[in-house]
């Protein structure tokens, strides 16, 4: 019987002698057995705690030995087991939860001498290297050579950064790392991201800068875990044209980083990302920011090298409010309902007009039928770092709104919001 776990080895003398120790947690493989070489209906049992340092092994008696085992977070993976002599305890923790009920169960028949003949314990053998090996979470590819072709990645990485690979698609077996948090393939030629990304539930951070992207991966908007958990995301150097409105689906996302694309403009969505901090779209062909913008509270934003049209006074609305058409009527019942919509259900270029909704001060979404006014904002007011947006050390940007009506309008006019 065997279960690999780390384990921090707690020595209950040292706080009667007002002495401390530090914790040191150590990758163990703890084991039920017989001692080597004990006649065979000696029935003694041992549980051997091996680690690296000491593969042979610390045996401890069983039966009569062990005072007390704290199970309360055995879900999580985690027990103590108290013993008598020497006053150890021995504190488990990463283990895997049905392994370690299942050993947990064999020790307490164990301490209770019962059914030993049943149990079939092996004789207790050193660890191998393997097993008291802390696992592997982080790994780095810098190089084609070093590609694992014939054997797979360690299913216990946290971390994996492949880099300068020519990858042309994500390899699937990276898909079934489940405790991976931070995928890096920067520096390859992806185009795409496969719908199987939303298999990895853990992921934090999404870094993949100087790929190959020009429509920027809508998957990784729409899947329920990742919307939930992705707090991180790197595009930079790519060449996406446009940002999909479902990016703010991303309730967590702290940094964005997209800079040198061919952006034209940012959804006018991208206000609903509240959690952003950290936002850079330097070099883009961004003309002007959605109102929404404003809304936003970040830390640093880089929006320079884009060409923003900035006049010295704001422009005043001059389009002419025309009456709704059917289509626009429509639309505007469908955006306002919630009306689940995707290219199986209908038309692609419909799919777009809908996705493209401007949402007015009072929550109408309105569509061509809609009254464009713009102003300018200090990028100070909304972020406390701002790299200025030019040479001339300009701070200011533009940014529009759309209204539904006249009276939206003049309300907007009159209060000095341009959102809602
Ligand atoms: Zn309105």
């Amino acid at each position: 019987m065997r279960l690999c776990c780390d384990v921090d080895l707690v020595n209950r003398l040292l706080p009667e002698m007002n002495m401390k120790k530090k914790r040191n947690t150590a990758r163990a493989q703890l084991s039920i057995g017989k001692k080597p070489g004990s006649h065979l209906k000696d029935g003694t049992l041992f549980l051997m705690l091996c680690t690296a340092k000491d593969r042979n092994g610390a045996k401890y008696l069983i039966k009569g030995n062990v005072e007390q085992v704290f199970v309360r977070f055995v879900d999580e993976g985690k027990a103590t087991i108290r013993f008598k002599n020497p006053q150890q305890d021995i504190c488990i923790n990463k283990a895997d939860p049905v392994q370690l009920k299942c050993f947990l169960s064999v020790l307490r028949q164990a301490v209770q001498g019962k059914e030993l003949d049943r149990l079939k314990l092996s004789v207790l053998a050193p660890a191998s290297t393997k097993n008291v090996e802390k696992p592997k979470s982080k790994l780095c590819i810098l190089h084609r050579k070093d590609y694992p072709l014939t054997t797979n990645f360690p299913g216990s990485l946290e971390q994996l950064q492949i880099s300068q690979c020519r990858l042309k698609r994500i390899d699937s077996r990276i898909f079934q790392l489940k405790k991976l948090e931070i995928l890096d393939l920067s520096e390859n030629v992806l185009e795409t991201i496969s719908e199987e990304i939303s298999n990895l539930k853990q992921l934090k951070q999404l870094i993949l800068n100087h790929n190959q992207f020009v429509t920027f991966p809508k998957n990784i908007c729409m899947m329920f875990h990742l919307q939930q958990c992705i707090g991180y995301l790197d595009f930079s150097d790519n060449g996406i044209v446009e940002l999909p409105n479902h990016l703010c689906e991303l309730k967590n996302l702290v940094t964005l980083k997209i800079d040198n694309n061919n952006l034209c403009s940012l959804p006018p969505t991208f206000g609903r990302l509240r959690r952003l901090k950290f936002f850079s779209a330097s070099n883009n062909r961004i003309q002007i920011l959605p109102a929404g913008f404003a809304r936003l509270r970040l830390e640093t934003v880089d929006l320079s090298g884009n060409p923003f049209e900035i006049a010295d006074k704001p422009k005043y609305p001059t389009e002419i409010m025309e009456s709704p058409d059917l289509e626009e009527i429509c639309a505007r019942a469908i955006r306002k309902m919630r009306v689940p919509y995707n290219e199986d259900v209908l038309l692609l270029s419909l799919c777009k007009y809908l996705d493209a909704a401007r949402q007015c001060l009072c929550g109408t979404f309105c569509f061509r039928c809609s009254i464009r006014y713009t102003s300018l904002i200090n990028l100070t007011v909304i972020s406390t770092t701002v790299t200025a947006i030019d040479n001339s050390g300009r701070k200011c940007v533009p940014i529009e709104a759309f209204h539904c009506s006249t009276k939206c309008l003049a309300r907007c006019q009159n209060s000095g919001h341009l959102y809602g």
